[in-house]
């Protein structure tokens, strides 16, 4: 299959950038280029921003029910076309095709719900003091949209983004990832495929410094939305805040895995090596630290050990694979070096541990266990296939070390008494917990961290309202 070169959507065209510049993207699991993305520059940005101001005064005019059928078809059409744009999103990403399909067809669900939960974005009614008066909030649209969305789930970043803003009868600018564009263009090409009028929706690429720096303190633009690093998401808040502009942040995290005496030790086991490996372990909520009660510690660790072992990785076109090559080399640094300073720390590596072969980003599941806390691995995102576990003794020493990092994104834990699961619920810093299962991210429940994680939600009814103003008016009879 042809890989598409990918162009710029302003104001309702497709185009390359004005100075002509391209950026080759690569397929992480050849290290072929594959193809090329436009590069915009200052004039493209400005383009994009009056089209924004445009796209947005007319989009916030058609009612939720009109922009709600255009929506329902943009979902109708990622679903007509799911097998080519989940092949070209495993050609640029390395995720293999099952999962690039489940992300493909899941963009058209949150689609969907979107659609369908702008309907009900009701204002309310507030009883008044006096006869004749009425006092009355509206949710307004926050305006046009900046949304920085990053290389793991080309697709589900950006349409979490879009699909809310929208609903909401928001324009938006979406800044999609450079070595992953073509993806998230087929989801925007299905939006103007629907209906959706010029400058509503626009799509660019470049340096990404330049084009926060530009968009973020420009006046068009009423609202800030990121998924990325935690450094990153720390300096476009501080940027947004200068400038008085709405934010949500999805950032980093280090997700805690608990696992008590008395869980279904297998099935623990099972259902978090299915979770590490998804997505190579580029996945913001990927368990990583496990940390498991000693009285099953060895059965765990075999049972995790031997369900990495089957993990079969290789090219994701190849269905017989079940991870892809990781997405860039960047990664496969980072966790080659994570891995080395844990040994060096006295860590043991129970299985993996290596990059396989030299030709693709392809890397071992890997186990490393007992891993001191002063490991690097313990204290940074691994982003990659390394899961890190290490044995504890009571309840209060698996909470203190689940909340002993900045972190508080997702959490996970496995135990048969209801009695632990709520007090573990109750004890864990983090925005979301999964008990028992790995249930997080489904567009109808809230999506969104705490402490260095981030703030905002980005499912769920807050996924909808990050995307509007509160508007109070308070009417005297005349
Ligand atoms: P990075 O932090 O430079 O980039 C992460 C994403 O942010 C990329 O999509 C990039 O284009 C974007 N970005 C970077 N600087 C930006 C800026 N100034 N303005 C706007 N966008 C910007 O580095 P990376 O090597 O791509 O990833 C490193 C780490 O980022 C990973 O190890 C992981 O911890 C984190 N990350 C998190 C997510 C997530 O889903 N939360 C996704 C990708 C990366």
């Amino acid at each position: 299959m042809d890989y598409p070169n990918v162009q710029l959507l302003i104001d309702g065209k497709w185009r390359p950038a004005a100075s002509g510049k391209t950026i080759p993207v690569l397929n992480p699991a050849t290290e072929e280029v594959v193809g090329t993305v436009a590069h915009a520059g200052k004039a493209d940005l400005d383009e994009a921003l009056a089209a924004a101001e445009k796209g947005f005064k007319a989009w916030r005019q058609v009612s939720a029910y009109e922009r709600s059928k255009v929506m329902r078809k943009a979902a109708d059409l990622m679903r007509e076309r799911a097998d080519k744009i989940a092949t070209i999103m495993t050609i640029e990403q390395g995720k293999v095709l099952a999962e690039a399909k489940l992300e493909t067809m899941t963009s058209a669900d949150i689609i969907d719900w979107f659609a369908e939960e702008g309907r009900r974005a009701y204002g309310r009614l507030i009883p008044a003091r006096i006869p004749g008066v009425y006092q009355m909030t509206f949710k307004e649209p926050v305006g046009p949209v900046a949304a920085f969305t990053p290389w793991n789930f080309p697709i589900n970043q950006v349409v979490k983004k879009m699909a809310a803003a929208l609903a909401s009868g928001c324009s938006v600018i979406v800044k999609a990832p450079e070595e992953t564009p073509a993806s998230p263009a087929e989801l925007i090409r299905a939006f103007v495929d629907a209906g959706v009028p010029a400058g509503v929706v626009n799509l660019v690429y470049g340096v990404p410094s330049e084009i926060s720096e530009y968009l973020i303190p420009h006046p068009t633009i009423r609202k800030i939305s990121f998924t990325g690093s935690t450094k990153v998401g720390k300096d476009l808040a501080a940027m947004a805040g200068l400038h008085m502009k709405r934010v949500t942040m999805e950032l980093g995290g280090h997700a805690p895995v608990i696992v008590f005496d008395d869980a279904d030790i297998e099935q623990a086991a099972k259902i978090m090596v299915g979770a590490k490996y998804r997505n190579a372990g580029q996945v913001c909520i990927a368990p990583t630290r496990f940390l498991v009660q000693e009285g099953v510690y060895d059965k765990f660790v075999k049972h995790f050990v031997d369900g990495s072992k089957a993990i079969t990785v290789g090219n994701g076109l190849d269905t017989d694979n079940k991870m892809g090559a990781l997405a860039n080399d960047r990664r496969i640094t980072a966790i080659e070096t994570m891995i080395q300073d844990a040994v060096g720390h006295g860590a043991k590596v129970a299985t993996g541990g290596n990059r396989i072969g030299n030709k693709g980003y392809f890397f071992e599941p890997t186990v490393v266990t007992d891993v001191p806390k002063s490991a690097r691995a313990m204290n940074e995102e691994p982003f990659g296939p390394l899961a890190l576990i290490s044995p504890f003794s009571k309840f209060d020493d698996a909470a203190e070390e689940a909340n002993r990092l900045p972190f508080g994104l997702a959490s996970y834990a496995f135990t048969k008494s209801a009695k632990t699961a709520t007090a573990i619920g109750a004890a864990v810093e983090a925005g979301m917990m999964s008990i028992n299962s790995f249930a997080l991210a489904l567009t109808e429940t809230p999506f969104g961290g705490m402490k260095d994680s981030g703030y905002g939600s980005e499912g769920g009814s807050e996924g909808l309202d990050a995307y509007f103003n509160t508007k109070f008016i308070t009417q005297t009879g005349v």
